[in-house]
């Protein structure tokens, strides 16, 4: 089954216009073929957008609802993007080359989202605090009046859900600026909200360049917070330029997780954990398990089996239901993660399986890649420091708790972890041991949309999803209410 992709034009402050930015190409990474030709978000577009959700917001037609009423909206949405579910994976698909096994998830997941947060809303209290005098002191939550919303490639539905929903349930008007590979799903999303009927100009979409209009939305006045989701780099540029604003950011960066298999653990759900954690998305995941630490009375065996299990895995066309590997995002993508591979070969690292691309067939048209794994490298060589985006395993062996511990710690990332054994208070004393913002326990990328998430060290700042995920798009404002009447006593106006 196939679907009519979004024709191109930007949503603008509740209007569908033609962009004036610089040319997008959305291509189909499996084969090639251009999706869609058309002009992204100019700086000019971005301000329009702006000017239009400063007057949005200034009407309390939706800052001005009670949750209940909001709530009513982001439940529209939820089904609005229920309804159109296959839809939109296809969209996906072919925007990112995904897998539909996968981006069907991805957008159970971003419905999910919406209706969760829609629901969570309703539970969030202000509070009545103890007064030191005659008055009422509350602490209330409201607005912070325009957020910005920048996202990256990989997984464009659910993490624009995760922004827009709590921003928007918060209050707010949102401008979101998807990446110029991944644009024409986050354009289907802005249909399905303007048909759920948020009131204009509340929300606009701005596919477009980065340091154009990307740029623009972080140093604008007007824009209260960004939330980013993409590369390290990139997020410490925009911490840099929100510190000259004062303006708060939310920054969901980059990872290395590493996975630790015990020698007692259940090895076929530890390698069945692996695959799914680096070769799922064909790695193009930040919460990727991509450093393997195996412990050494079991290295060899485990090793063995686990480079078998990934010769196994199918690469292929991403609408083939059998397909585990589909393609990567882009060809320039693919050629960053190739020379990533090449150069730890060339340091001394011994390639276990995979390392180049696929050839024959459908292979030769798609930016595809092989499962790949390397082995012969310790800890600070670059493979194992660099974030590389792509279906890249490193293994390495390890001798006891500490000596894990202090590998796994010792990289500037701090995103996730997984840990692999029977015994469970060692598992627990692993997982509070090491530096990341998710730990996971015999599994691995598992999510709830009620755990907040987040990075340690360079993986980020702040954390999103759970009650606490909506807060974070509001400003508190203590209130004091006076009891007695009467003016205050400094001014001797009774006397
Ligand atoms: P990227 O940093 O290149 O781009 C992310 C977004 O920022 C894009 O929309 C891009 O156009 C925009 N951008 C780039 N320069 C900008 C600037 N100067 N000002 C404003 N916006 C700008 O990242 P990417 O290549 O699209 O995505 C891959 C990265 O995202 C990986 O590092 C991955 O780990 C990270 N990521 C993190 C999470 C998480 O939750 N921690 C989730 C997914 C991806």
């Amino acid at each position: 089954m196939t679907y009519d992709l979004p024709d191109g034009q930007l949503f603008i402050g509740g209007a569908w216009e033609t962009g004036s930015g610089a040319e997008i190409t959305s291509i189909y990474p499996a084969d090639g073929s251009v999706n869609r030709v058309f002009r992204g978000a100019s700086r000019a577009d971005g301000e329009r957008a702006i000017a239009r959700a400063l007057a949005a917001q200034a009407d309390p037609a939706w800052r001005g609802l009670k949750p209940h009423e909001r709530a009513r909206i982001l439940h529209r949405i939820a089904d609005g993007i229920e309804a159109n579910a296959a839809r939109i994976a296809y969209i996906q698909t072919r925007d990112t080359g995904k897998s539909l096994r996968e981006t069907s998830a991805l957008v159970a997941s971003a419905a999910g989202t919406f209706r969760y947060v829609a629901a969570a809303l309703e539970t969030l209290d202000d509070t009545m605090t103890v007064p030191r005098g005659d008055y009422l002191t509350l602490s209330v939550h409201e607005p912070l009046g325009l957020v910005a919303a920048i996202t990256p490639w990989n997984s464009p539905i659910a993490s624009d859900a995760q922004k827009v929903a709590p921003a928007l349930a918060a209050g707010n008007a949102v401008l979101l600026k998807p990446a110029s590979w991944s644009p024409l799903v986050s354009l289907e999303l802005a249909r399905i909200i303007e048909e759920a009927g948020l009131p204009k100009g509340l929300f606009s979409v701005l596919p477009g360049a980065g340091r154009e209009v990307g740029n623009l939305l972080v140093e604008h006045t007007s824009i209260a917070k960004v939330s980013f989701t993409g590369g390290t780099s990139t997020g410490r540029t925009l911490a840099r330029q929100a510190a000259e604003k004062l303006m708060p950011v939310s920054l969901e960066l980059g990872g290395k997780s590493p996975t630790i298999v015990f020698e007692d653990a259940d090895q076929t759900l530890a390698i069945a954990g692996i695959l799914f954690g680096i070769f799922s998305s064909s790695g193009q995941s930040c919460i990727a398990g991509s450093r393997l630490f195996v412990q050494r009375s079991i290295y060899d065996s485990f090793v063995a089996r686990l480079v078998e299990a990934t010769k196994a895995l199918r690469v292929g066309d991403p609408f083939d239901p059998e397909t585990q590997v589909a393609p990567l995002i882009h060809a320039d993508h693919r050629a960053s993660v190739s020379a990533m591979v090449e150069a730890a070969v060339a340091d001394g690292a011994t390639l276990l399986c995979g390392g180049k691309a696929p050839t024959g067939g459908i292979y030769d048209a798609g930016t595809y890649y092989m499962p790949t794994i390397l082995a012969d490298v310790t800890n600070d060589a670059l493979i194992c420091r660099e974030e590389v985006f792509g279906p890249v395993l490193v293994v390495m062996p390890f001798d006891d708790e500490a000596d894990v511990i202090a590998q796994s710690n010792d990289n500037v990332y701090g995103l996730a972890c997984g840990i692999w054994t029977r015994d469970f208070p060692r598992a627990y004393r692993m997982a509070r041991a090491i530096t990341s913002g998710t730990a996971w326990i015999n599994t691995y990328k598992q999510f709830s949309i009620s755990t907040p998430f987040g990075g340690e060290k360079d993986a980020g700042i702040g954390r999103e999803k759970g009650r606490e995920g909506i807060r974070a798009y509001m400003a508190q404002k203590a209130l004091y209410v006076d009891l007695t009447g009467r003016p205050h006593p400094w001014a001797r106006m009774e006397d």
